[in-house]
């Protein structure tokens, strides 16, 4: 039972670390971030327990960045700017019908939720 409730522990800890940042992290960020307070906490443990969290829907991968997958903890759908040398994730929460959504539109289509990347160099790297 204690075993139980210490899993679920950890489980918590990894949703609120992914929840109360912004960086979008990756489960390595995650990891270093949470293995002081959880000694024995492994990175396998990490990756499960996000894939978990994909599954439910409580989390979502934003893209691949440098080989490691980066999570949101916001599930809204919103747009991202990805800054192709810091390899920082911005979030674009501002989300005005744009031209293309409204091409889109008149022509039929309904859309349900987007999400646009842009990549490029952030403010702090251009
Ligand atoms: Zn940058
Ligand atoms: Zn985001």
């Amino acid at each position: 039972m204690s075993k139980r409730k210490n899993f679920s522990t950890k489980r918590m800890a990894i949703l609120n670390t992914i929840c109360s940042t912004d960086c979008h992290p990756s489960a390595k960020w995650v990891y270093n971030n949470l293995k002081e307070k959880y000694p024995d906490l492994s990175l396998g443990t990490v990756y499960r327990n996000i894939s978990l969290f994909k599954e439910e829907g409580v989390v979502n991968a934003v893209a691949n960045v440098n080989g490691e997958e980066r999570i949101d903890g916001i599930t809204e759908p919103h747009s991202h700017f990805i800054c192709t040398k810091c390899g920082s994730i911005y979030d674009i929460l501002n989300q005005e019908l744009t031209a293309l959504d409204s091409v889109l539109t008149d022509e039929g289509f309904h859309i349900e939720s987007k999400s646009i990347t842009y990549y490029g160099k952030c403010n702090k790297c251009s």
